[in-house]
């Protein structure tokens, strides 16, 4: 990438678009991403978009129908980088907050009946890398604009995003605050990758994982301190997947008792 602008595609597969949305709203930087990058593709910032090899892949959303699976296939065989940002992309989001039920079909018939749909493709939400292999993530719901113009800039310079393989209680405590556990309020920032400051603790409000599950989480461990506290299996099992997604469901069905 030393001698010419990395060709950047930003994709957005089933997903609210907040992610893509936080990018656009780089309003004091999006010139300069755009000095920075050769962005080729980006349907939600401009018209003339080029489907062709990229040095560069940010995709957005799950893999929720046939038709997101073909798009992923074809943006990986094509790029040399994917990276996956927010939540959806990188293990499954809200969008997967039932994963756990394993009854996906079931649960579209209660809300839809048969309803007869236009996209007749759908499936139960996948993160990306259920079905690709994905070079770094850049997580979040949605992901924070400071984080992407960081890893934006890391990854120009022939570096991947950092990668943050210890909880939010580690930042936590960096700020010193007085653990909300303690005082029986649930928080779920020991189950949750840090990279946010643990901004929410900073003012006294519970993580609720929005950063997706932390590699190694100790889903055994906060399940028996919620129990304790009086919680109850249907308490922890809920806030663990608010944005837990796949990854946590699959933290969770390891766990004896957990499931509803
Ligand atoms: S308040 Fe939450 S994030 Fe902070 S140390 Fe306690 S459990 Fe961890
Ligand atoms: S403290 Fe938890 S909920 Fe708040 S931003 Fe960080 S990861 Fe997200």
């Amino acid at each position: 990438m030393a001698n010419q602008l990395p060709r950047v595609g930003i994709y957005g597969l089933t997903g609210c678009a907040g992610d893509q949305l936080t990018i656009i709203n780089c309003e004091d930087e999006i010139l300069a991403l755009f000095g920075a990058a050769d962005i080729r593709s980006f349907v939600m910032a401009k018209s003339d978009n080029t489907e062709d090899e990229m040095d560069v892949a940010f995709v957005e959303g799950s893999v929720s129908t046939e038709e997101d699976l073909s798009m992923l296939k074809d943006i990986r065989k094509r790029s040399k980088i994917l990276i996956a940002i927010g939540g959806c992309a990188s293990c499954g989001g809200p969008q997967s907050g039932r994963a756990l039920e394993k009854n996906w079909k079931d649960r579209i018939k209660q809300v839809y009946g048969n309803t007869k749909f236009e996209i007749p493709d759908a499936k139960e939400h996948q993160p990306l890398s259920a079905h690709v292999k994905v070079d770094g993530v850049i997580p979040g719901c949605p992901i924070d604009k400071g984080e992407f113009l960081r890893a934006v800039s890391r990854i120009v310079n022939g570096d991947m995003p950092i990668a943050y393989k210890y909880p939010v209680c580690v930042e936590c405590k960096y700020n010193e605050n007085e653990c909300l556990l303690l005082k029986g309020i649930p928080c779920i920032g020991p189950l949750t990758a840090a990279g946010c400051d643990s901004v929410c603790v900073n003012h006294n409000i519970p993580c609720v994982g929005c950063r997706g599950p932390v590699i190694e989480a100790n889903v055994a461990s906060e399940y028996k301190l919620l129990l304790e506290k009086k919680f109850s299996k249907e308490d922890i099992v809920n806030r663990a997947m608010m944005f837990g997604g796949v990854k946590m469901a699959e933290l969770l069905e390891n766990l004896k008792g957990a499931k509803k």
